[in-house]
């Protein structure tokens, strides 16, 4: 029986935004520019300003928009690259895949990367710090952008789950030599199917990443340098074109949705908590409890799918099980407690009631 609440529904039921799209889409019919066509410079533009950058380079998703950026600073064999233990794996394969070493912090009580865990870390080799804005919440880049002033790193923030999320009023994807974006259909600003971007500021960063993205072409003839074919269909940046015209309004029910959460869990379970100078796009809706598993059956069984996210910590990846260093005891003892609720824009305030009145019922059954 499929469940009565959903995790997350892809389908778009409403005839409105169906016709909206279909005619962006349309209009690529008609030129027939179908990679890096006009609407990819559009939403480049579009994008580099909601993230306050000079440059946004369009590709095909956030896991080449990571590795091509890292590539982009020259991060390779015999560098090592700090970053947080918790995030979608795509995070760590980006550093292997350039032939550096993932090394592994640890989170702060807010699911990002703790700065102090960072420093300890630092070694000769160590290039770059790569954060993650987990769940849709900017890490903590005062700290890190400290750190890396400091000792001379280099900082790229991984921003794949939160785009237009703030900090000290600052846009994520500001605060970073260069940041990435993935807008794969299951992100708060997605498309329908995969894309990714990547922003920065200085203009010749942004040309090395237009070369690199598409095999290391300078031009028409002439390679520089090896790279994959990561460019961004247009088809993608016309829906997402559209798209970005509602994801104000997208943010701001996913945050009301939370919010409702919140009022009616913080008393039975861990809530997430967004300090005065954050403001998070909700990508996930995380509880934390010890009873984690037995609520998860619990709740399955009444119809509401609850989901476990990045339950394994990158470094417990046989990938990199024993290979690289981590150093996470609190990601090893608060990731088994979290549980991410359904917590997408489509859902109803009576969906999202019903799913926390199942919450409630089950701790006080005992
Ligand atoms: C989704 C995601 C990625 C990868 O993006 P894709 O577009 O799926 O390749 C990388 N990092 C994080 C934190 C993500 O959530």
């Amino acid at each position: 029986m499929p469940p009565k609440i959903p995790f997350l529904d892809l389908r778009i039921t409403s005839a409105d935004e169906r016709r909206e799209l279909l005619a962006a889409v349309e209009q690529v019919f008609l030129h027939g520019r179908l990679v890096l066509g006009p609407e990819v410079a559009e939403l480049e533009g579009k994008v580099a300003a909601r993230c306050q950058r000079a440059h946004a380079v369009g590709v095909n998703s956030g896991s080449d928009a990571l590795y091509l950026a890292l590539r982009a600073l020259d991060i390779g064999p015999g560098d090592e690259v700090i970053t947080t233990p918790l995030s979608f794996v795509a995070t760590a394969n980006a550093i292997a895949l350039t032939g550096a070493t993932p090394v592994f912090g640890d989170i702060a009580d807010d699911l990002t990367l703790d700065p102090a865990s960072v420093e300890p870390l630092i070694t000769a080799r160590t290039k770059a710090l790569l954060p993650v804005h987990y769940a849709g919440k900017v890490a903590d880049m005062f700290a890190l952008q400290a750190i890396a002033q400091r000792r001379n790193l280099l900082l790229v923030e991984d921003a794949a789950q939160a785009f237009t999320a703030r900090y000290h009023d600052r846009p994520a994807g500001s605060f970073g030599e260069l940041a990435c974006f993935s807008m794969n259909s299951m992100k708060v600003f997605a498309s329908l199917g995969e894309a990714g971007m990547v922003v920065c500021d200085r203009p010749e960063l942004a040309a090395r990443l237009e070369a690199l993205r598409y095999n290391g072409l300078v031009n028409r003839e002439v390679c520089a340098e090896p790279g994959p074919n990561g460019r961004l269909d247009t088809l993608h940046a016309a829906m997402l074109l559209r798209r970005l015209d509602w994801v104000d309004a997208l943010i701001a029910r996913r945050r009301e949705i939370a919010a409702r959460y919140n009022a009616a869990l913080s008393d039975v379970v861990g809530v997430p908590r967004e300090a005065p100078h954050q403001h998070d796009v909700c990508y996930v809706y995380a509880i934390r409890t010890p009873r984690r598993d037995e609520l998860l059956d619990y709740l399955s069984g009444e119809g509401v799918e609850a989901k476990l996210r990045d339950r394994i910590l990158m470094p417990d990846q046989p990938a990199y099980r024993g290979k690289t260093v981590a150093e996470c005891p609190r990601a090893r003892r608060l990731v088994p407690t979290l549980l991410c609720l359904p917590a997408h824009e489509g859902l109803t305030d009576a969906q999202v009631d019903t799913v926390a009145a199942a919450v409630r019922a089950f701790f006080e059954r005992g």
